[in-house]
């Protein structure tokens, strides 16, 4: 494809349902960029906790507010795992992002409006160029509405919690199928019920159920679509 035939992929869909591998794998196939979002949310989360906004799970709004202005965002490309890696003031934070206790934080931190001001706005410049893949939930329909591909990707709870559980239980994480179902689920319904930019599907999005497919079926059904779309 050349490059001025460069487009935005958005997808958005529920937790755990493999958005990232998905999107990963498509930017890999395409030569586009791929970025993350829920990354971006989970380094503020972390963050938060390490800086005393949040304690003993509760998020202190203020204080989360008051903390943006000193993180400072950035992602480098990492061949090894074939996608860029998230950094907060230089610090590689990859590791540390995706453990159950940020998990079972980041949906309310991700609802203070001023996080997703500072956030989208990063994104809409790391796109502004398009060549990108961009996985959230809001894509679609907040920080690309006019995406020219926009899918959205769902599974049933219980695939998707198994998933995730094999996912960190492989790097050594202690957590319960249970504990994971029960985040999967309320990151679910939060992500839906708040006020600003909450997980729905865009009129113009594409659902994906990949509940019973391997990632191979999921790229072919990509492939076929992009076919479509580029002929239109
Ligand atoms: O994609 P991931 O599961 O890592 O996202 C973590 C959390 O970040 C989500 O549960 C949601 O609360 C938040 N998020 C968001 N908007 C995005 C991406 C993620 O609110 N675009």
């Amino acid at each position: 494809m050349s490059d001025n035939r460069k487009i935005i992929i958005a997808i958005d869909g529920h937790s755990s349902c493999g958005k990232s591998t998905f999107a990963k794998a498509i930017a890999a196939r395409l030569g586009y960029i791929f970025i993350d979002t829920g990354a971006m949310y989970r380094a503020v989360t972390l963050y938060a906790l390490e800086h005393g906004a949040i304690r003993s799970g509760i998020v202190d709004e203020e204080a989360v507010v008051a903390l943006l202005d000193q993180i400072a965002i950035t992602f480098r490309f990492n061949p090894e795992r074939g996608a860029s890696d998230i950094y907060v003031n230089g610090e590689l934070v990859e590791g540390r992002i995706r453990t159950i206790e940020v998990s079972n934080c980041v949906s309310r931190v991700s609802a203070i409006p001023a996080v997703r001001r500072k956030l989208v706005a990063m994104q809409q410049e790391m796109g502004r160029r398009r060549g990108v893949v961009m996985d959230g939930r809001d894509i679609g329909t907040v920080v690309f509405p006019d995406a020219e591909l926009k899918i959205f990707m769902t599974a049933d709870p219980a695939v998707r919690a198994r998933r995730r559980y094999d996912e960190l239980c492989a790097k050594g994480q202690h957590v319960t199928l249970d504990e994971i179902e029960r985040n999967v689920r309320e990151r679910d319904r939060a992500d839906s019920g708040r006020a600003i930019s909450p997980l729905r599907r865009a009129d113009d999005a594409l659902v994906l159920d990949n509940s019973r497919m391997t990632v191979e079926e999921q790229m072919a059904w990509f492939m076929d679509l992009l076919q479509l779309k580029m002929k239109n």
